[in-house]
């Protein structure tokens, strides 16, 4: 039984189908592989990944060799689908990756060197995607590298290359250069490997048109709600609700100081309730003094955020000990929360894998 004073995070797997049917009919016909790295985004990557499946989706993205591993006995054999490893081939990871039938996205050279020597010694072919960095410097082979290996005989041998991507830096700035720049790289990336199947585009990159979504997109953040240009996007729901009950209702006076090291001082009379939530369950502190909880119809602002407790200031509202307060949700929007705290819907979903007592609505 959850104790009376419990954080609750709801996640709404219908809400997340219908996040998928908007993604869907935005690819226009490109495959929607959802990306449930960090589990989920922290909100369970393999309750997730069975609902998506059950609305039709064939493969996934997970960040860790491991995250691959939980997600196959999670998803179990009778969901067939392809789990792409971002990391790809790390050292030691081959005969894992083989065993639970993970799909490598080959981020180097030696990574590509090790895909081979493995395949050739497991007397096998092996398929794998080629992750070609386009110009967000982060992750996967430059361009030259790409040319050279599809340049080298034996370079992939072994291996049936079967997608090639690649991630874009700036597509939460659809206006930005750098798109563009990196949508002429990586086309002439794609041309390097014919055979392969193609995908550029996240969650921002489906929205920024035909040019961009290839054979297949990626998107994690808008599957779980957050829109595509860092702030709401009316035709995505939430995903995630987290409500936490009132406690107690006080009453400040100018001059009182509130929380530790004194973080505000009251300059008016107040009057806030506290709840019973904190950053243990996922409210990022970086929101207190900016950010909004939802409480009986009006936006109430963040004053403190602790660990274990919060203070909204309510005015005059009528309110009683024991209600809930939405912390997060359809109302208290994560791409919101993500501005006022100075960070992004990822970072804030993915705090809320703690604490709160969890229910999932819609679960197959
Ligand atoms: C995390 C990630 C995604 C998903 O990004 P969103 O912004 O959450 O849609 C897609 N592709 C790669 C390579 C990623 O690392």
């Amino acid at each position: 039984m959850p104790e009376p004073a419990q954080a609750r995070l709801t996640i709404d797997l219908d809400a997340l189908a219908h996040n998928l049917s908007v993604l869907t009919a935005e690819a226009a016909g490109a495959e929607v592989a959802p990306v449930v790295k960090s589990d989920g985004y922290g909100l369970g990557a393999g309750p997730l990944a069975c609902r998506l499946w059950a609305e039709g989706a064939r493969s996934f993205f997970v960040a860790r060799l491991h995250e691959g591993e939980a997600l196959r006995r999670e998803l179990g054999p009778e969901r067939d689908s392809t789990i792409y490893v971002l990391d790809g081939v790390t050292a030691g990871a081959a005969p894992r990756l083989a065993a639970a039938l993970l799909t490598p996205v080959i981020a180097s050279l030696p990574q590509a060197a090790a895909a081979s020597v493995f395949a050739r010694q497991s007397s096998r072919r092996w398929p794998v995607a080629l992750q070609v960095d386009t110009g967000m410097n982060r992750q996967g082979l430059t361009l030259e590298e790409a040319r050279a290996l599809a340049a080298t005989p034996d370079g992939l041998r072994d291996l049936d290359v079967t997608l090639v991507m690649s991630h874009l830096g700036s597509a939460t700035a659809p206006a930005d250069r750098r798109n563009v720049e990196q949508l002429a790289r990586f086309n002439q990336a794609i041309a390097l490997f014919p055979e392969a199947r193609r995908s550029l585009a996240a969650s921002a990159g489906a929205f920024l048109g035909g040019d961009y979504r290839f054979d297949m997109v990626r998107p994690g953040i808008s599957l779980y709600g957050g829109g595509p240009e860092e702030r709401p996007d009316a035709r995505l729901r939430a995903v995630a609700t987290l409500t936490a009950p009132i406690l107690d209702i006080r009453n400040f006076k100018p001059g009182d100081r509130i929380g530790y090291g004194a973080a505000v001082t009251v300059d008016r009379p107040m009057r806030a309730a506290i709840v019973a939530a904190g950053y243990t369950d996922g409210v990022v502190r970086g929101a207190m003094g900016k950010g909004h909880a939802w409480f009986r119809g009006a936006h109430r602002p963040l004053v403190i955020v602790t660990m274990d407790l919060i203070a909204i200031e309510i005015g005059d509202q009528e309110a009683t000990v024991g209600e809930q307060v939405e912390l997060l949700g359809p109302n208290a929007l994560v791409d919101d929360l993500a501005t006022a705290a100075g960070t992004v819907a990822h970072e804030v979903l993915v705090r809320l894998s703690t604490r709160a007592e969890r229910t999932y609505l819609g679960a197959s």
